[in-house]
């Protein structure tokens, strides 16, 4: 059984199956509606219903409130069809981002590294080929677990051409039951269900402006792709990498980077320690991303474009350093790397895309 769902202000009328949530059929068949956490947290994928019945699913009652639901919205990526509809979505033309629709994949696991004490890289061997940009994510099926779980892709559209692998590099959150599946059980050779690409966290090559990366954590993955993806591409574009992590056991591929810079006169590297014990021997930057990249630059962003991709509180902070520095929403991307323990937090109010 499926309904027939238009999409406005596209027009575009798509068939949705019985149980399939709004956005899964909508990027399956070649549409984007802005979306990030999949699973009913963020709320980034709000949608208006003008017409016919949905099921609100598992959406969290902080990320779409009574009184949203009560005016007709819903969240896309939890919402099912009852009926025939209609939905008003926010949909942007973005003349850098590709439209690849999502499809799913079966991988097996080809190894798994200990990054850091809390950070894995997990590497998984497609079935087929997988076309995404740069900064885009994956979500996993996790046995037992409801809803999936996002995580971006850490090695570049090439590399994962050339080696039919993705890398992704999975941090455990305190007490998440997603991520001590991925740490604590799976094994080499397992199989994983994986469907993607998924987001808009990509580089606006068009603009040609100096980038900025900000990452803080896990973070990093995104702009390791996107950098790797950019100097692979003999792009020219000035780059600063500013990466935070609390220790030095932290911070991973910290080596790699330092030799991007050697090779790469147009590659700045930046990282920064914000727990790093007094007296130890790194003699790099120490504190938070926001104050390390207001002292880097000066305190001046302007005439820069921004992707920072980490926690949500990095990233609050971040804006707030940019937009008192000159750099305002039009040149600033995020990632916000949200998990449940996020889904009642404040957001800036200053930024209006999540
Ligand atoms: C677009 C995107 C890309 C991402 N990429 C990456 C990546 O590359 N690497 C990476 O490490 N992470 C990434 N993340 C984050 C990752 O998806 C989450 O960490 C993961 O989904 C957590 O799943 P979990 O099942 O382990 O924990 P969850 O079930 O999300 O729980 C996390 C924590 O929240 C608590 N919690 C549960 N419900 C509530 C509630 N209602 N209120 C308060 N607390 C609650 C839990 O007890 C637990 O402590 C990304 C996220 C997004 C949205």
């Amino acid at each position: 059984m499926s309904y027939q769902l238009t999409i406005e202000p596209l027009g575009a009328t798509i068939e949705v199956e019985e149980g399939q949530t709004l956005l899964d059929a909508a990027l399956r068949q070649g549409i984007y509606i802005p979306h990030a956490c999949g699973h009913g947290l963020c709320g980034t994928c709000k949608v208006q219903v003008c017409d016919g019945e949905v099921d609100h699913g598992h959406a969290n009652p902080f990320a779409l409130m009574d009184f949203e639901r009560d005016a007709g919205k819903a969240l896309a990526c939890c919402a099912t069809l009852q009926s025939d509809g209609t939905i008003e979505a926010d949909i942007d033309e973005d003349p850098d981002a590709q439209m690849i629709p999502v499809r799913d994949f079966l991988t097996t696991v080809s190894r798994i590294e200990t990054l850091t004490p809390t950070i894995k890289a997990i590497y998984l061997k497609l079935d087929q080929p997988l076309h995404f940009q740069a900064g885009q994510y994956v979500q996993l099926v996790i046995p037992g677990i409801e809803g999936g779980r996002a995580f971006s892709i850490a090695n570049s559209p090439a590399q994962v051409q050339a080696t039919g692998e993705i890398e992704l590099n999975v941090r455990r959150v305190p007490g998440g039951a997603g991520t001590a599946w991925l740490h604590q059980t799976l094994k080499v050779g397992d199989s994983l269900q994986v469907s993607g690409p998924y987001g808009r966290f990509l580089v606006r090559k068009s603009a040609q402006l100096p980038l900025i990366f900000m990452a803080g954590g896990s973070g990093l993955s995104s702009p390791r792709s996107m950098i790797h993806d950019l100097l692979e591409e003999k792009s020219q574009q000035p780059m600063t990498l500013v990466y935070g992590q609390r220790t030095r056991e932290e911070l991973y591929y910290d080596d790699q980077f330092r030799a991007l810079v050697s090779q790469y006169p147009h590659f700045t590297y930046v990282p920064t320690l914000s727990g790093e014990p007094e007296g130890s021997d790194w003699a790099g930057a120490r504190g938070f991303v926001h104050d390390v990249a207001k002292a880097h630059f000066g305190g001046t962003f302007a005439g820069n474009q921004a992707y920072l991709c980490g926690p949500p509180v990095m990233i609050e902070a971040c804006i707030a350093t940019l937009m008192q520095g000159r750099l305002f929403e039009r040149d600033i991307y995020t990632e916000k790397f949200f998990s449940a323990a996020d889904a009642n937090q404040q957001r800036s109010p200053l930024f209006k895309r999540v």
